[in-house]
């Protein structure tokens, strides 16, 4: 069963702080650091093939080198250690936000390198 994930009203990537801060329509603020943000890399290469949700150590100083729509559910992110396969749905970045920490095999799936909720 979906239910609807609320959607982003405003990305903003601060280099200065290497942070993405994302406002919520439902008034919600998730800031990311960048290097927190490529440590739940939702892409295969990540998260492999089992249903445990992982996390990768990566350097504080990482930054991100491109950052793109994936049509309106997702951001494309280059980080610039070269790595740039994640896709990560507006669903996973609600849920990786630090205040609310992924879950793991009950709280979703990979499918096709993209995290879907139950
Ligand atoms: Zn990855």
């Amino acid at each position: 069963m979906l239910r609807r994930v609320p959607q982003p009203v405003d990305v903003a990537l601060s280099r200065s702080q290497a942070q993405l801060t994302i406002e919520w329509e439902d008034g919600a603020v998730s800031r990311l650091p960048i290097a927190y943000l490529r440590g739940w890399c939702p892409c295969a290469a990540c998260q492999g093939h089992g249903t445990v949700v992982q996390y990768h150590e990566a350097p504080d100083d990482l930054g991100i080198e491109l950052m793109a729509e994936a049509g309106a559910y997702a951001l494309h992110l280059r980080f610039s250690d070269g790595h740039d396969s994640g896709i990560y749905t507006w669903t996973w970045l609600r849920q990786i936000a630090p205040d609310s920490p992924p879950k793991g095999l009950k709280n979703g799936r990979f499918v096709g390198g993209r995290f879907e909720e139950p």
